[in-house]
C-alpha cells in the first residue's frame, strides 16, 4: 500500500516541509506538503534533491575501522575504549549543524564524561560569525515567523536571500505585491535573485553591509526620539557608496511601515556578519512592529549552537577548536556528520596526523587511513528527531524511511556513553534548553558602532552560487552539485 510520509528539508535553515511516497519500506518518490505553512508544498532543487539521501548508490552502510568492515559492535567497543585513554585536553568533539537537537544534547553530555571543553558545532564560518553576533543584548528584538512574513508592509534584506533559500520567493512577492507602498528594500553590491525583487536596492560597496545597516540604525533612531546615534553619515556614504540621500529615504521607509521583518542572509564577502546580526535586531528592536531573522546555509545551525551554549558553558568556539587542530593539540577528534578535511582542505594533513579519529558520514571519504573510523550515519529522512529552524520553530520530524545500516549520531553516541540513555529524554532537555535560551553577551552599541566604522570595502563579491550553499562531502556527492561545479 503506497503511503505518504512527512518530513522537512535541512539544507538551509528554512526547513521546508517535504512528502514521501513510500511502500513498505521502499520510499517511491518525492511529494510536496500544500498543508505545510512554512513552504506551502513549494521545494527548490536542493530540496527536491533530498530524495538523493535516501538512495544514493555511494551511501555507506557498514562501519569502518581503517580500511576494513567491521560491525558496529566492535566499532563502538573500539572507540569506546579508545576516547578514554586520551588526556581530555587533547579530545576534541565536532557537531555538524544538520545534526538533530537530540545528536547535539547527548554529543554535550558525552564531551561532560570526557571531561572536555572541546567541542562545538560544525557551520559555515559566516553563519557561525553571525550567530555570535545574534547573542549580543538587543532588548526588545522579536524573531520573525516565517508563515507571518509575507502579510509584512516592508521587508529589509541583507544579502541574496533567495539563492540561499528559494522557497522565501513566494514570501517576498507576496510583500511586494500584497498592498501598493509595501516596500521591499535589498542591501547587496551585486544585482542578484533577490535584488531583481527590490522596489529599493542598495547597492554597497563589497562587504559594507554592516555599515549601511549602522546608518540605517541611525536614522530609525533619531526619527523614533529614541538616542541619538553618533555616526558622520557623509563619511558612511562615501564609504559604503550609497548617496546619503538614499540611505536616509531608505530608513525612513523602512520605519514608516506598520510592520516589517529584516532578513540577514551571512555571508563570508561581509566584512562582519557578527555586526550586522547585531545591527539587524537593534533595528528590529528600535523600529515598531519589526521582526528579524538569519537565514543560515545548514538546517539547525541556531537550533545545535543554543544547545551547545546552553549545556558546555565555556566550550571552544568552532575556530578555536580548528586552531587547537592546526596547532596540533589535539590528538583524538570525533566529527558527527561532516567531513571536516573537505570543509578545510588546509587541516586535512593535520587530521591526518591524528592518533584517532572517528567519523559519521553518509558518505566515504577520500580520508579513509588507518587512523580514522568511519561510522555510516543515518539521515535526517530516516531519523525521528527534532530540529529548531532560523524562525526559532522546533520540527518533531519521523522517519520517513528505515535505516539501512546507519546509525544516528544520537544512537552512536548513546551507545558511546554506555549507558541506557533514552532518546525521548534527550529531546525533551534540548527542548528545555533552546526554550531558556543562551544568556545574552552584553553589548554596547557605541563599541560596535566603532567597530562598523573601521570597515572597509573590499574589491569584489563573486555572486552566491545557486547550487553551492557549504564545502562539504555532502553536498559534493549530490548529482547536482558536480554537474554544476566543475571542480566537485
Ligand atoms: S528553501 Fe531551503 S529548506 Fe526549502 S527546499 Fe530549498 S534548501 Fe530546502
Amino acid at each position: 500500500m503506497v503511503e505518504k510520509k512527512r518530513s522537512i528539508c535541512l539544507f538551509c535553515s528554512l526547513g521546508c516541509g517535504t512528502m514521501f511516497r513510500t511502500a513498505g519500506e521502499h520510499v517511491l518518490a518525492i511529494d510536496y506538503d500544500r498543508d505545510n505553512p512554512v513552504n506551502q508544498g513549494s521545494l527548490c532543487p536542493r530540496g527536491n534533491y533530498n530524495f538523493e539521501l535516501l538512495n544514493h548508490p555511494c551511501r555507506l552502510a557498514e562501519p569502518q575501522i581503517g580500511k576494513r568492515k567491521a560491525s558496529w559492535r566492535e566499532t563502538i567497543d573500539l572507540l569506546r575504549r579508545r576516547f578514554m585513554e586520551f588526556d581530555p585536553d587533547s579530545v576534541g568533539i565536532v557537531v555538524s549543524s544538520l545534526s538533530s537537537n537530540e545528536d547535539a544534547c547527548l554529543a554535550a553530555k558525552l564531551a561532560g564524561q570526557l571531561g572536555t571543553k572541546n567541542i562545538a558545532a560544525a557551520a559555515d564560518p559566516a553563519d557561525l560569525e553571525a550567530y555570535a553576533g545574534s547573542k549580543w543584548e538587543a532588548e526588545g528584538a522579536k524573531l520573525a515567523r516565517i508563515e507571518k512574513m509575507g502579510k509584512e508592509e516592508a521587508l529589509l534584506i541583507i544579502g541574496d536571500v533567495l539563492t540561499r533559500s528559494p522557497v522565501l520567493a513566494k514570501r517576498v512577492n507576496q510583500v511586494k505585491y500584497g498592498k501598493r507602498g509595501n516596500r521591499v528594500t535589498v542591501i547587496d553590491p551585486n544585482q542578484t535573485h533577490t535584488s531583481w525583487f527590490a522596489t529599493t536596492h542598495l547597492k554597497n560597496q563589497p562587504g559594507t553591509e554592516a555599515l549601511v545597516l549602522a546608518a540605517i540604525l541611525k536614522v530609525v533612531s533619531e526619527e523614533s526620539g529614541k538616542a541619538r546615534i553618533d555616526l558622520n553619515l557623509e563619511k558612511v556614504s562615501k564609504t559604503v557608496g550609497i548617496p546619503q540621500e538614499v540611505l536616509v529615504k531608505a530608513a525612513r521607509d523602512f520605519n514608516a511601515a506598520a510592520s516589517g521583518t529584516i532578513i540577514f542572509v551571512p555571508r563570508e564577502t561581509i566584512a562582519r556578519n557578527d555586526l550586522c546580526a547585531y545591527f539587524a535586531r537593534m533595528l528590529a528592536s528600535l523600529s515598531p512592529n519589526k521582526k528579524y531573522i538569519t537565514c543560515y546555509g545548514f538546517g539547525n545551525t541556531l537550533g545545535v549552537n543554543t544547545i551547545l551554549d546552553g549545556m558546555v558553558s565555556g566550550h571552544l568556539s568552532s575556530a578555536d577548536l580548528l586552531k587547537k587542530v592546526e596547532g596540533g593539540q589535539l590528538k583524538a577528534l570525533l566529527i558527527l556528520g561532516e567531513d571536516l578535511a573537505a570543509s578545510h582542505p588546509e587541516l586535512e594533513k593535520r587530521i591526518r596526523g591524528l592518533e584517532l579519529v572517528a567519523m559519521s558520514n553518509y558518505f566515504l571519504t577520500p580520508l579513509t587511513d588507518d587512523a580514522l573510523t568511519l561510522l555510516p550515519l543515518a539521515s535526517h529522512l530516516e531519523n525521528s528527531a527534532s530540529y529548531t529552524l532560523a524562525d526559532g520553530r522546533r520540527e518533531r520530524i519521523d522517519a520517513a524511511a528505515p535505516k539501512v545500516g546507519t546509525m544516528s549520531n544520537a544512537e552512536i553516541i548513546a551507545a558511546l556513553l554506555g549507558d541506557k540513555v533514552d532518546l525521548g529524554q534527550a529531546d525533551q532537555e534540548a527542548k528545555a534548553v533552546v526554550e531558556k535560551g543562551v544568556p545574552s553577551d552584553k553589548a554596547e552599541l557605541k563599541q560596535k558602532l566603532s567597530e562598523a566604522q573601521k570597515i572597509t570595502a573590499r574589491k569584489d563579491a563573486p555572486e552566491l552560487n545557486i547550487t553551492h550553499f557549504g564545502n562539504n562531502r555532502l553536498v559534493r556527492n549530490f548529482f547536482w552539485y558536480r554537474v554544476n561545479n566543475k571542480h566537485g
